[in-house]
């Protein structure tokens, strides 16, 4: 048993020094990358929170298990690593012994002879075994050469997916040959339980020789798997629990992140486009957390089959921008690590002409890694990584790829200038006079405090009407409706008029980080010096922002969307719909509201309680609803490539067939709203169709009554 032990010995010494160099390439790697110690920090001051999320996300596999097929074959072939290790221990056990006694009896100490351990091991390789079979029917049905661009692996590695497969089921064969082969040599651990071993054993003859074959192929296949694991996309096995660890928290939704420069927040003021890093312009301008991500990517697709953009014909697919990166960031890897780059910036002589090509590749650019039709396209809806089952956190790396791309190269869709320069000039995207946003206010018939500098005593909250609540037409109608049933409930609330500016969200999503500083300051000041404490704004981007963003620069309130704050009010019987509305009605949830604030419940409770509205989800609702289109600062730009958002949404509506569709977003109200539009004038919807807001179907409820 000496040669088996020898070769079993040099072949792991041979393939850990293999996957240790790729490992310390990858290390080196990411260390090349922007600091980012927000990361560390905030995992260090909640441990006890991380590990739960370990345990939720890792161990128990919360966002695969949403995917019920993949989701359940993939919990047991990644349980089948844990507890199949303990096999290997096993083996190497049997390794060692076998050399040192000639009989290679080992098992684990203490719980090495227990049947229960035997089942369990012999349990998880079955259940493996059927989920490759479950994986193998799931990529066949999925094909990309069967769905095209439908499929959502469309893009990914074929070849290496199916090796993975293979190398999994080559693990469990040879587990079960060396295991009923040591059944039949009486050196097999287990009295009982390893039922599947126990039954491989009576169809296998009685040979050491077979035993020390099983052995050693068993142990071979796992060192060549372990390298192809490290240079494959199957690294996530190892990569995932760090990604997990450092994504942030609760999830990489809600808030855009500050731009940070040398791992500190960007002071405008100070900051030098010379020395400091304005968003991401070259791969090194990612921080180790961009790089964690790009060796995290399974490249399942998930996100890719979510994407708004994805599936209007658009050529922004979020797996695609990640392994895009990826990709280009082991191309130019050697040379980076190795100091190329700087004689490459210089032109040396001895760097090849495709060398320099590749070193000098822009992030973004028409012959840039990632083309401006796909960084463009994003509408920041966040389906990407609400789906993600590794925590990748694509509207990060789009969102500094824009810094860059506005604040550096000044490049970016023309359109979205003229929003930028009346958000600079008048506060507002539509460039309209301040004087203007408290112009609904005189529709009313009642007074409506129009805050001087304080707040007065007795006002609870601040109701942000936000610019298209106070400038936009159909926008002005839910104001007007939140307005009279706060009203009616009895809460004191209070405007700024034309104190109030925009709250930065379009010019932050667009990448115009200066000019988002500029105005949340000015609207914090506002909001400090008046002493406000609690807000009710009716626009999920100006909520996301109040909320989220506001406490980075140092506002900090209580801030709530109509919807909640109408819900509870409607619980609390402050406001009572009486009238029935018979209609069926289908909801469509705004993405900011929805999954980037986690706020499902509330618009479907204010609907439920509106008697006769016979409610109808789409099919693609809560977490999984599709954008309307406008979200990114798309609601400022052209849609010119493929399908409209919009159209595919209200397409789907229509599937329901609606009297009128419901949503809570004055920007959803207009895209889907002109989308029914089209589809009027097209006779493919009724006359009668609508789009309202959830707030205007309870005052009309409680009004007429
Ligand atoms: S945020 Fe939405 S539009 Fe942007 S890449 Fe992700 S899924 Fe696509
Ligand atoms: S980014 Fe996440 S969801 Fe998308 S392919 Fe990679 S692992 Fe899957």
């Amino acid at each position: 048993m000496l040669w088996v032990a020898i070769a079993g010995l040099v072949a792991t010494v041979v393939a850990v020094a293999l996957a240790g160099r790729r490992v310390l390439f990858l290390y080196r790697l990411a260390r090349l990358g922007q600091p980012a110690p927000e990361r560390i920090e905030y995992a260090k001051q909640h441990v006890g929170a991380e590990i739960k999320t370990q345990l939720v996300e890792v161990f128990g596999q919360r966002k695969l298990l949403k995917w019920t097929p993949s989701g359940t074959a993939h919990f047991f072939v990644m349980w089948a690593f844990f507890i199949l290790a303990t096999v290997y221990l096993e083996a190497y056990g049997a390794l060692i012994q076998g050399a040192i006694t000639g009989r290679p009896d080992f098992h684990i100490p203490l719980i090495g002879t227990w049947p229960v351990l035997g089942f369990l091991q012999d349990f998880i390789a079955v259940a493996a075994l059927l989920g490759l079979v479950a994986f193998t029917a799931i990529r066949i049905k999925n094909s990309p050469a069967k769905l095209g661009r439908g499929s959502r692996f469309s893009g990914s590695h074929l070849g290496g997916a199916w090796f993975t497969l293979f190398m999994i089921f080559n693990v469990i064969w040879t587990m079960f040959l060396f295991r009923g082969a040591a059944v039949n040599t009486g050196n097999f651990p287990y009295s009982s339980g390893a039922f599947a071993s126990e039954a491989v054993a009576a169809i296998l003859p009685t040979s050491e020789a077979l035993e020390a074959t099983g052995l050693l192929l068993h142990i071979g296949v796992m060192l060549v798997f372990l390298v192809f694991v490290v240079n494959s996309k199957h690294l996530h096995i190892f990569t995932a629990p760090l990604n997990v660890l450092f994504s942030r928290r609760p999830d990489g939704l809600g808030a855009a992140q500050p731009m940070r420069s040398g791992g500190k927040v960007l002071d405008f003021e100070e900051a030098d486009p010379e020395t400091d890093v304005f968003g991401r312009g070259k791969i090194t301008d990612t921080t180790w957390k961009g790089f964690l991500d790009f060796y995290t990517c399974t490249e399942c697709g998930r996100c890719q089959s979510q994407c708004p953009a994805w599936n209007t014909g658009k050529p922004l697919s979020p797996k695609m921008l990640i392994l895009d990166q990826r990709d280009h960031a082991f191309a130019v890897a050697p040379y980076l690590l190795a100091g190329d780059k700087a004689g490459a910036g210089t032109g040396a002589e001895n760097v090849p002409q495709d060398v320099l090509a590749l070193l000098d590749k822009p992030l973004v650019g028409e012959e840039g890694v990632i083309h401006p039709d796909v960084l463009w396209s994003c509408t920041n809806c966040g389906a990407c990584v609400e789906q993600c089952p590794v925590d990748i956190e694509h509207i990060d790396h789009i969102l500094d790829m824009r810094r860059y791309q506005v604040m550096i190269e000044s490049s970016f869709p023309s359109e979205a200038g003229v929003m930028l320069k009346n958000l600079e000039n008048k506060g507002n995207p539509w460039g309209m006079s301040e004087m203007k946003r408290a112009e609904w206010i005189e529709e009313l018939d009642f007074e409506v405090p129009i805050v001087d500098e304080k707040m007065p005593e007795d006002v609870e909250y601040l109701f942000w009407v936000g610019c298209a609540g106070a400038l936009e037409d159909r926008a002005k109608k839910t104001t007007k409706a939140v307005a009279e049933l706060l009203h009616i409930a009895g809460v004191k609330f209070a405007v700024l008029g034309p104190m109030e500016a925009c709250t930065g969200d379009p010019a932050r999503r667009l990448g115009m980080e200066f000019l988002f500083s500029m105005l949340a300051q000015q609207n914090i000041e506002t909001l400090n010096d008046a002493g406000v404490k609690k807000i009710v704004a009716t626009c999920p981007h100006c909520f996301n922002t109040l909320a989220n963003e506001y406490p980075q620069l140092g506002g900090t309130y209580e801030v709530v969307h109509h919807t909640q704050l109408l819900a509870r009010l409607v619980e609390e019987g402050k406001l009572t719909p009486i009238t029935p509305i018979e209609e069926k009605i289908t909801y469509h949830d705004p993405c900011f509201l929805g999954r980037h604030n986690k706020v499902y419940a509330q618009p479907r409770d204010i609907m439920a309680k509106v008697p006769g509205v016979r409610a109808q989800e789409m099919h693609r609702c809560k977490d999984r609803g599709f954008c309307c289109g406008a979200g990114g600062a798309r609601m400022w730009m052209e849609e010119r490539i493929g399908k409209r958002i919009n159209t595919e949404r209200v397409e789907e509506a229509l599937t329901t067939d609606p009297d009128t569709v419901s949503t809570a977003c004055p920007f959803c109200l207009v895209m889907l709203g002109d989308a029914i539009n089209e589809k009027k004038n097209a006779g493919q919807a009724k006359e009668t169709l609508e789009v309202v807001d959830v707030a205007q179907l309870l005052i009309k409820s409680i009004k007429q009554g």
